[in-house]
């Protein structure tokens, strides 16, 4: 079995990768699907945390372009990722995997509330550690509490799982010519403005060297064979 490239990574779902074909919510097949391929990164020797967002069930900025307080809409997407975490928590003890659940908006009778420590704690003990309420704060999102665990876990990697294989030149689902990039810089993603996180989450990690792998959650077992070498995707490093 190849051992992992990276030891101690950091998962980053969209709440969207989550709903499978439906246009809204959890998809039970989809949590289960993604549970087992976290539970074979695992068998490689991967230490793993997680990040999910929340954008298949509430999402800040659309809700305020409809009238809403921005904040208080983004307080209610942190919310929804704190539903997301419970549902993939789930899914993985279903895999007989040990979890625990960090809200970064301590909620005592639901999960724990988000320690640095503690947090370090669970994954050296073989625990899979899923971070709810994004960073905490309004006007933040998702890729940027991953990048931020990322760097205080000192993880070795964040893995952007989304729906297509890769950072490619153009939509690949419009474009048929469109060519997936094998690698690029973070200044590459900066300055192009290339759709691979927003430009906070990259930037913490070109500061904290944390390279970011964008690959395909849809194709099952592709994040093992990521983390093995064998895998499609697209490095974003230095
Ligand atoms: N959010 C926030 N602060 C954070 C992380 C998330 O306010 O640190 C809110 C924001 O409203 C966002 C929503 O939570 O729209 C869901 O997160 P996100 O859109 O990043 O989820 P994803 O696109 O990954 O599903």
């Amino acid at each position: 079995m190849a051992s992992p490239k990276y030891k101690r990574i950091l998962l980053k779902l969209s709440g969207e990768a989550l709903m499978g074909d439906n246009a809204y919510g959890i998809d039970p097949s989809v949590i289960d699907r993604v549970a087992e391929d976290i539970s074979e990164a695992r068998d490689l020797g991967a230490e793993i945390c997680l990040v999910v967002g929340g954008g298949n069930i509430f999402r800040g900025l659309s809700a305020a372009a409809s009238g809403f307080d921005r904040a208080s809409a983004d307080y209610m997407g942190m919310l929804a990722t704190v539903m997301n975490a419970l549902a993939v928590q789930n899914g993985l003890e279903k895999q007989g995997i040990h979890t625990r659940v960090l809200s970064a908006i301590p909620m005592s009778s639901v999960c724990e509330p988000y320690i640095r420590r503690r947090a370090i704690r669970h994954m050296e003990k073989g625990r899979v550690v899923i971070f709810a309420a994004g960073t905490g704060n309004p006007f933040f999102t998702t890729d940027t509490a991953a990048a931020l665990r990322a760097a205080e876990m000192s993880c070795d990697a964040l893995l952007k799982g989304t729906q297509v294989d890769g950072v490619y030149t153009a939509d690949p689902k419009k474009d048929p010519t469109a060519e997936r990039y094998e690698s690029l810089s973070f200044m590459d993603v900066l300055r192009q403005d290339l759709q691979v996180m927003d430009a906070s989450a990259v930037s913490l990690c070109r500061e904290n060297k944390i390279p970011i792998l964008v690959f395909s959650i849809q194709s099952k077992g592709e994040l093992a064979r990521v983390l093995g070498g064998s895998g499609t995707c697209t490095i974003v490093g230095e």
